[in-house]
């Protein structure tokens, strides 16, 4: 059995290698290359296939690595981040910091992963994260003050990775209340918040974020919502998802940070400049049935504003969705 990580490594952009090759470079049949492969491209890896010229990947292809990202982190925040794990498949990276948790670990930690078995968006919806194409990051801390203070967590995790994207050249990203990125009408990435411990006492906040960085089109199409990617968002940015992953990192753990000492109030006026549905007519699915009406931005404590016919009103993300009301995207 090839290991598929070696595998994907050994191929190449600029030129195809043969089958034949590769099966003599791991000592195996053709046919199990062949199969890896086949294992590959299902989990969205861009590689194409020549009969008789053999295996190319579509493009520049690197893997994440944890001593890459470690290095392109500055000294302070490597050390305040006390673990930082990179896996080739997982459940799902929020799962994996659950376990940590759970174990007892002091935290702050995160997490990632090239291949995700069981990737999770908000209530129980799935995050398709095609093979070297995006991004599944999950970071956790522990907070004192207890869960009920941390409304707007979400929020202010999406400014985290605006402005980690804004460092990279990335603009122009908004966030859709209350966890996902947009760019341009498109969604870019989405955000799971998920709040551990005590009310009023010791809690942890696992924060898991899902970036497409580069997604091979053919990968794409499982995805059913209509999305894009950074490559997208800016063409011609050369990609290196090792420091995209150490700014991300830096940016979360320093929002984090923040939200602990001042709450989401300290995020209210940058979360306004990117809010993508104020002004826009929504309806708000789920909770008690669905309420329509004008997004009218959040308060300090990152509820949403709607504006009804019969006056203002303030959503809680908990249990709802949000969509514009001419169901197109916001
Ligand atoms: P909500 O407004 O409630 O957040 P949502 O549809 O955005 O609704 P999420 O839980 O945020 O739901 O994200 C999960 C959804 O995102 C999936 O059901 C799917 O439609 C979409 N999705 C999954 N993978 C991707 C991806 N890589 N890029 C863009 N969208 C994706």
């Amino acid at each position: 059995m090839i290991d598929a990580r070696t595998l994907l490594r050994s191929l190449d952009d600029a030129q195809p290698t043969s089958g034949s090759a590769l099966a003599a470079r791991f000592g195996v049949s053709r046919a199990a290359v062949w199969k890896q492969i086949e294992a590959l491209r299902a989990s969205g890896a861009p590689i194409e296939a020549a009969a008789g010229s053999g295996y190319r990947l579509r493009g520049p292809l690197a893997l994440l690595d944890a001593d890459a990202i470690r290095a392109a982190m500055p000294d302070p925040v490597r050390r305040k981040l006390r673990s930082l794990d990179v896996h080739w498949q997982i459940d799902s990276t929020n799962s994996a910091l659950n376990r940590r948790v759970q174990a007892g670990d002091p935290g702050p930690g995160a997490c990632f992963a090239e291949i995700q078995t069981a990737g999770r968006g908000r209530r129980g919806r799935g995050w398709q994260l095609p093979l070297g194409g995006g991004l599944a990051c999950s970071v956790w801390r522990r907070f004192d003050a207890g869960m009920a203070s941390m409304a707007g967590l979400s929020l202010a995790v999406g400014i985290g990775v605006v402005r980690a994207l804004e460092r990279m050249g990335y603009n122009g990203i908004g966030l859709k209340w209350p966890n996902d990125l947009y760019h341009e009408g498109l969604k870019l990435g989405g955000i799971l918040v998920e709040l551990g411990g005590e009310a009023l006492g010791p809690c942890h906040a696992i924060i898991g974020v899902g970036l497409n960085v580069h997604i091979d089109a053919a990968a794409g199409t499982t995805i059913d919502q209509p999305w894009t990617d950074l490559a997208s968002v800016r063409a011609g940015l050369p990609i290196d998802r090792n420091r995209i992953a150490a700014c991300l990192l830096e940016h979360l753990l320093d929002v984090l940070e923040c939200f602990a000492q001042s709450s989401f109030a300290a995020f209210v006026d940058e979360y306004a400049r990117h809010d993508v549905l104020c002004g826009k007519c929504v309806r708000i699915i789920g909770g008690r049935g669905e309420r329509f009406g004008e997004a009218a931005g959040v308060d300090r404590q990152g509820a949403l504003l709607l504006r009804t016919a019969d006056g203002e009103l303030l959503v809680d993300s908990g249990e709802v969705s949000v969509r514009p009301q001419s169901g197109t995207a916001p």
